[in-house]
């Protein structure tokens, strides 16, 4: 299904133009037009999921081959570093564009980047009682 006021869904079957670095039935893999850095990219399905939790299964398989796929062809022609995939999941995880897309980010010596988090400092015990809320 597509929905009709998805940026992503326009975007994903070609209503709207983008750079587009590779295309398939399933997947479009666009550049970011706000990129962390030279190359950023975004996996987006063509049919509408608004997160990972809506991705049927047969697409999170095909999703990240492609991810790695396009990992080693960037990364030998662009000459990166390094990788980062990167995957929000709602407004509080920093998710802005409800359909479901993969960021793809180069990673360059030097590029000023920082894409991580701080720490906690759990006790053995919570660490525990998290993983038998987790499994429980
Ligand atoms: P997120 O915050 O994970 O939802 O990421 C949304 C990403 O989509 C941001 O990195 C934006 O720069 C990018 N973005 C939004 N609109 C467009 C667009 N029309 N073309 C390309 N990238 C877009
Ligand atoms: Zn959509």
């Amino acid at each position: 299904m597509k929905k009709d006021d998805c940026i992503f869904c326009k975007i994903a079957n070609g209503s709207i133009p983008s750079k587009t670095l590779y295309e398939d039935e399933q997947f479009r893999v666009i550049l970011d037009m706000g990129p962390a850095a030279k190359g950023h990219a975004l996996i987006l399905p063509k049919e509408h999921f608004a997160n990972l939790y809506e991705l049927p299964e047969e697409w999170c398989g095909k999703a990240f081959c492609l991810a790695k796929k396009m990992a080693e062809q960037m990364t030998q022609k662009l000459d990166c570093d390094g990788f980062n995939l990167v995957q929000n999941n709602g407004e509080t995880a920093g998710q802005t564009v409800f359909h479901f897309h993969i960021h793809m980010i180069p990673r360059y010596q030097e590029d000023g980047q920082k894409i991580g988090w701080k720490p906690l400092s759990p006790t053995p015990e919570e660490l525990e009682a998290v993983r038998a809320q987790i499994c429980g």
